[in-house]
């Protein structure tokens, strides 16, 4: 009986194509393959709707194995560009990838760090050796840099397939493309048709015809017009879908890449989707997307911030993200919001509340440079929207947790008398004094409190123990200490 339940559920698995993303070092040819494979392999006249890329693209190509025209959907966000940490959630979304690497540059920087992620998250690869068109390249030299950095080339005794192409001639493309799909069929790619659509968000923007357009990745299920989708930030109820050509459709299946149209505010990208039959709308509690509650804090955290861009698109979209932002009770403030560079009003705007200035894709004039060192204004710039969130975050963190005025860490245990106790621990931050009260931090998080009744080194008493100093302390408290036990003092 339940044999039979296992195969109807496996019966209704159906094949879905393989997601790929390309990596690797900048200016190593991903851009450049990512444009060859989609000008020669979608049809010009099908492809007469795209204007602008949506994050990814679908193209066919024959399986070698049983010569019908398989799909491959293409994770196309511009490697350097805007949304280059994308690398990273990238390769989640992604099922495969293409590490590209230059046969006249070798293993550079940024290839070992999608080395380094491609294994993290166990995606699956195949290696493009590029620009072999190149006079000055040394493909036996690239394959022997890969083999030192852990990738274990077919041929050399590993089982990682690789491709000697030339991403802007062509030559070798179509046998790339041929590996992709092989590696694909090892993946054995599935979706449930009847299950709910779920999918990541690769892209989200606003414009002024359309509102918020969210390009997405289906993963599972089958997305409709009139379906509810909800992430983990916003929700809404499909209105419009569009293919990634531009053409309006009904319905999306796996692993087709899709424009949304139909909600109020901006998701995040990389977040993931579910659809529904209901309208969860209402469900988007501050409570949903609160991810670390372990330490509840005393008072509400906020965080001023006058952002800058270059242009209006850019700075709508930052804003878009800014005002979508979670962390915890924290409210990010957007006090002001305009297109140019860092100007010494923006200082002057930002002082008296504190605010931090955000700057995307822009300069910092000379005057407003020399006016917040003055005025001690924080200006945080970048042209990677991700840096610029991440910045804005450990801002909320160090808003947050105020820096201790001293901590130790106890390292033994010599007496335990009821609450008196003798311990001995090295100051590891600030200094601690006699007779103040210390807050007992085990397994980073908090238990009680004590208070230092002595503070010794060896036989004498002593006032204060600094940074670095290991000491002893009789210490009162109802928690009995153990070792590797943290002792804070907070002002
Ligand atoms: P990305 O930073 O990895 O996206 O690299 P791009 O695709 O922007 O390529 C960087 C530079 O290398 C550009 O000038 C490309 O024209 C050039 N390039 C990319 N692939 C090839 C190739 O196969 N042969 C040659 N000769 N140049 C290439």
């Amino acid at each position: 009986m339940k044999e039979n339940q296992d195969k109807k559920i496996s019966d209704s698995q159906q094949t879905r194509p393989p997601i790929v993303v390309v990596m690797g070092h900048v200016d190593h040819g991903k851009t450049t393959l990512l444009d060859y494979i989609r000008k020669t392999n979608v049809a010009a006249k099908e492809a007469g709707g795209i204007t602008q890329s949506i994050g990814a693209y679908e193209i066919t190509h024959p399986s070698v194995s049983s010569g019908q025209a398989q799909k491959i959907t293409f994770i196309d966000t511009p490697g350097h560009e805007v949304f280059s940490k994308m690398r990273e959630r990238g390769a989640k979304v992604a099922d495969l990838a293409i590490l590209v690497v230059a046969a006249d540059d070798g293993v550079k920087p940024q290839t070992k760090e999608s080395i380094d992620i491609l294994n993290s998250t166990k995606t699956p690869f195949v290696v493009a050796i590029n620009k072999i068109d190149k006079p000055n390249t040394d493909i036996e030299k690239t394959k022997n840099d890969l083999m030192a950095n852990g990738v274990l080339l077919e041929g050399y005794g590993g089982n990682i397939s690789w491709q000697a192409i030339s991403a802007k001639m062509g030559q070798g493309v179509n046998e790339l493309l041929d590996l992709i799909l092989l590696a694909a069929e090892m993946e054995n790619l599935t979706y449930n048709p009847k299950a709910k659509a779920s999918g990541i968000i690769i892209e989200a923007k606003t414009t002024p015809q359309k509102g918020v357009v969210i390009s997405a990745i289906v993963k599972n299920g089958a997305l409709k017009i009139g379906d509810f989708i909800l992430t983990p930030t916003v929700a809404g109820k499909i209105k419009v879908l569009e293919n990634f050509m531009g053409n309006r459709v009904e319905k999306i299946i796996p692993s087709s890449p899709v424009l949304i149209s139909g909600f109020n505010n901006l998701p995040q990208i990389g977040e993931e989707f579910t659809s529904s039959d209901i309208d969860l709308t209402n469900s988007i509690s501050p409570k949903t997307e609160i991810k670390e509650q372990k330490q509840p804090i005393d008072r509400a955290l906020s965080l001023n911030l006058i952002i800058k861009a270059d242009v209006a698109g850019s700075l709508e979209a930052l804003s878009g993200i800014i005002r979508n932002l979670k962390y915890k009770n924290a409210n990010f403030n957007i006090l002001s919001e305009s297109v140019g560079e860092i100007t010494d009003g923006d200082i002057k705007e930002a002082a008296p509340a504190n605010a931090v200035i955000i700057g995307f894709k822009t300069k910092i004039n000379k005057i407003a440079e020399s006016l917040a060192k003055i005025q001690n204004v924080k200006i945080i710039v970048s042209e990677i929207v991700y840096e610029l969130i991440e910045a804005i975050e450990n801002e909320i963190k160090l808003k947050e947790k105020p820096l201790p005025l001293g901590e130790i860490e106890i390292l033994k245990i010599f007496n335990q008398k009821e609450k008196k106790q003798l311990i001995g621990g090295r100051v590891i931050f600030g200094a601690i004094k006699n007779n103040i009260r210390l807050k007992i931090i085990r397994n980073n998080g908090e238990i009680g409190t004590g208070k230092i009744l002595k503070l010794k080194h060896q036989k004498t008493e002593i006032n204060e123990a600094k940074e670095g100093e290991e000491r002893g302390l009789m210490f009162e408290s109802d928690i009995a200490i153990n070792e590797g036990d943290r002792l804070i003092w907070n002002k």
